[in-house]
């Protein structure tokens, strides 16, 4: 379903991303673990178009969206939740889930998928009147998901869910992206710093080191990697 084709992406003349090789099949999520700096976050935002590759290909559906504008990619199917989640603070929930679906013109659609939001997210429905900025971490985050799925995505790019999370609204936060993963069929490709969790929900999963892809495999085969273990796992 994408495909990251020799990826390589630079601030300026700083190379971040080198030779960046990422397979992603429809209904999987993949996880891109990795370091501080690494370059996790960059590779997202070369798939989301807002810092584009400065060579290699990024293809989605057999289509290649390198060099497309943001928004398009957006409407090609692919939304993004950014790190630290940016929710729209002075406005209410609702109006923050309205600017997810911005681009379309179902309508009708649109208030029925708010719907299937507020079943996924009951807290959400609760404070459906209440400015984002209000909301707790946790909601914050689960309201950032939520805008990102009324783009009605068919792959969803999350970048650090845990972000400053307890691992008790981490682990509820993780089981809502599960749930995304099954019953809405949406393919998911989730940075994280959290390697534990992220392994955990994740098919399969990327190491990245420095701008490259120094490993990959199933999330359960590298939760039991000694090298995966003593980097990322604190063991
Ligand atoms: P983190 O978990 O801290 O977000 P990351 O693995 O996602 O780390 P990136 O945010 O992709 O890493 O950053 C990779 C490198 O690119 C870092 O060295 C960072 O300082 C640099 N970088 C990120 N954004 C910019 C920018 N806008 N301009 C210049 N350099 C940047």
């Amino acid at each position: 379903m994408l495909e990251l084709k020799n990826v390589q992406t630079f601030y300026g003349n700083i190379q971040v991303l080198k030779d960046v090789n990422i397979d992603i099949r429809e209904g999987e999520i993949i996880t891109l673990i990795g370091a501080n700096g690494a370059g996790k976050s960059t590779t997202l935002l070369s798939v989301s178009g807002i810092v584009p590759p400065r060579s290699g290909d990024i293809i989605f559906d057999g289509k290649s969206v390198t060099g497309k504008a943001p928004h398009d990619i957006v409407a090609m199917g692919i939304s993004q939740v950014p790190e630290g989640r940016r929710i729209f603070p002075y406005l209410t929930v609702m109006e923050n889930l309205d600017m997810g679906a911005f681009l379309r013109k179902d309508k009708r659609a649109v208030k029925k998928d708010m719907g299937h939001i507020f079943d996924l997210f009951p807290i959400l429905a609760q404070r459906r009147h209440q400015a984002g900025g209000t909301l707790s971490g946790g909601e914050q985050q689960m309201l950032a998901i939520s805008r990102a799925l009324m783009a009605r995505p068919r792959l969803l790019l999350l970048d650090e869910p845990s972000l400053g999370l307890a691992p008790i609204v981490t682990r509820r936060i993780f089981d809502i992206i599960k749930k995304v993963n099954l019953e809405d069929n949406t393919t998911i490709f989730l940075v994280e710093q959290n390697a534990n969790f992220a392994l955990k929900v994740a098919h399969r999963g990327y190491v990245m080191e420095n701008g490259r892809i120094v490993l990959s495999d199933t999330g359960l085969n590298l939760l039991a990697n000694e090298n995966v273990k003593k980097a990322y796992l604190g063991g």
